[in-house]
């Protein structure tokens, strides 16, 4: 068989949390809307969140398939059926040592994947960077690993510096900021914001899962981003040129997703009607509505909800915001000022669980997002056009809010001085009501806003063909192609 006529066949191996998943199955997308055929592998659970948007793929006639290797919770010390770090409900503070036990369990599935490789005999994979035994996996067969991180070039060669040069260890106090070297923009953050990576803060088990992570990518074939090379080029060359790795910027992943139904339902099934939530929409004139929200795995305290809700109020700008606080043991929502949503009926709308936050970004009514800087909601909000209030919890999220502040300069910082491991991370409502007005009015919110939607149309281009990161994907389809061609001959 020829390279040409040979269906390409792709393996996803995505980390068990939304903000790993969700993009990973939009790429399988990608690469089946090119022909490709693809598998993800994942657990029951995780397998039955995607199944519609799996079973809409095929009836479209795209080639993807689902694989479920059973997850080992009680083995690693994980409730029976958590197999997502979103059903955790530990405080965040121990989230490092849950991811650690989701990465232990994982890596016990290396062996039946190893079965399935044999089975399928993949052209290549594409496994997370938390999962390093699946590059092990891979290469008994020969099979090439590409590596996906989940976040930007910007937050991984920023890492990468810290990790070489270490200039944390420069400054006298956790609290005082120092440049890292190397990295281009003179970025500045402090040890307080990167606790999750440096040092023995971290915890031990986090640290050694770093360095195997670390390890297994330099041996990997190369590195996928969902990112789009306009948006970022120095950092893309720096990458690729200063630090030598081989990668492919393929985004805005989100992009695969044009259909209302497709956009609504990623990960999970909205807890709005759809049409309700754009019906709302509707009734709002352009930019005047910001969208609030934390992501898929933040639940606040009361006393944090409440305080956003009195700036958002204060603010009086229109919004929507994304509470996953479930009610209390009386079925109270103790989180809320009482009489908060009548008083705020028609002006603002709190969606309770999961918003179709595609759906809702790229509405003409929002014209700001207040983000946590996960990386596909901050892209999301790029290709959506519009400002940013920055307000990073943990882990990369602090270099994606320097990426926005700093180099896009298309966001207003909440004012976070440290990671959520730490204390003291308490926003009040005077900080929530000035940043949201920020983004929403004035001159310098319209200057934001030119910049944004620039932004947003590149970001859409990209993906076009002929766009950059259209090409990159072809190339690296070519690349996979030849590969197996050579291995054929
Ligand atoms: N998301 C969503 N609805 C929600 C919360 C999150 O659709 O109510 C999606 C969001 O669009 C993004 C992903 O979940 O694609 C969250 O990933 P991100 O990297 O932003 O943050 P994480 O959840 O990993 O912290």
């Amino acid at each position: 068989m020829d390279s040409e006529s040979h269906q390409l066949h792709m393996f996803f191996i995505p980390f068990l949390a939304p903000g790993h998943m969700i993009p990973a199955v939009d790429m399988a997308k990608m690469f089946a809307m090119r022909g490709a055929q693809t598998t993800i592998i994942t657990t029951p659970f995780n397998a039955s969140l995607f199944s519609n948007t799996i079973q809409r793929c095929n009836n479209s006639g795209l080639d993807i398939d689902i694989k479920v290797l059973q997850f080992p919770c009680v083995e690693v010390g994980l409730p029976e059926g958590c197999e997502n770090l979103d059903l955790i409900t530990t405080p965040k503070e121990a989230n490092r040592e849950v991811v650690v036990k989701f990465c232990k369990g994982a890596a016990m599935l290396q062996e039946p994947l190893e079965q399935l490789l044999q089975e399928l005999k993949p052209d290549c994979i594409v496994a997370d960077i938390f999962f390093p035994w699946a590059f092990y996996a891979a290469d008994k067969f020969g099979i090439p690993r590409l590596v996906f991180h989940g976040t930007c070039f910007f937050s991984i060669c920023g890492l990468e510096c810290i990790r070489l040069y270490e200039p944390q260890k420069k400054v006298e106090s956790d609290s005082e900021p120092f440049v890292v070297t190397n990295l281009p923009g003179d970025i500045k953050l402090t040890r307080n914001l990167l606790s999750d990576f440096i040092d023995q803060r971290a915890g031990a088990d986090f640290t050694q899962l770093l360095i195997e992570c670390r390890e297994s990518e330099l041996k990997s074939y190369g590195v996928v981003v969902n990112s789009f090379y306009e948006l970022e080029a120095t950092y893309a060359d720096f990458f690729r040129n200063v630090l030598g790795r081989k990668a492919w910027h393929i985004g805005p992943v989100s992009q695969c997703n044009r259909g209302t139904a497709e956009k609504a339902e990623r990960g999970n099934k909205a807890s709005i009607d759809e049409q309700e939530c754009l019906k709302w929409l509707d009734s709002k004139t352009p930019n005047s509505v910001v969208y609030v929200s934390f992501g898929s795995v933040t639940n606040f305290a009361a006393a944090q909800l409440k305080e956003i809700a009195m700036g958002l109020e204060a603010s009086g700008q229109q919004f929507i915001w994304v509470v996953r606080k479930k009610k209390n043991k009386e079925e109270n929502e103790d989180w809320l000022p009482e009489g908060f949503e009548k008083k705020m009926e028609g002006k603002g709308l709190i969606i309770r669980g999961w918003a179709p936050q595609m759906l809702i970004l790229d509405h003409e009514a929002v014209g700001g997002f207040v983000t946590h800087c996960g990386w596909n909601s901050t892209l999301e909000g790029v290709t959506a056009g519009v400002p940013m209030v920055t307000w990073p919890l943990s882990a990369e999220q602090f270099f994606n809010e320097k990426f926005v502040t700093d180099v896009l300069k298309i966001g207003i910082v909440v004012g976070i001085q440290q990671s959520v491991k730490m204390l003291g991370n308490f926003v009040k409502r005077e900080a929530i009501q000035k940043a949201v007005k920020e983004i929403m009015v004035g001159d310098r919110a319209h200057e934001m806003r030119k910049k944004a939607k620039a932004l947003g149309e590149m970001a859409k281009m990209a993906v076009e063909k002929g766009g950059s990161s259209y090409t990159d994907l072809d190339d690296l389809i070519a690349e996979l192609r030849l590969r197996r061609h050579s291995a054929l001959n």
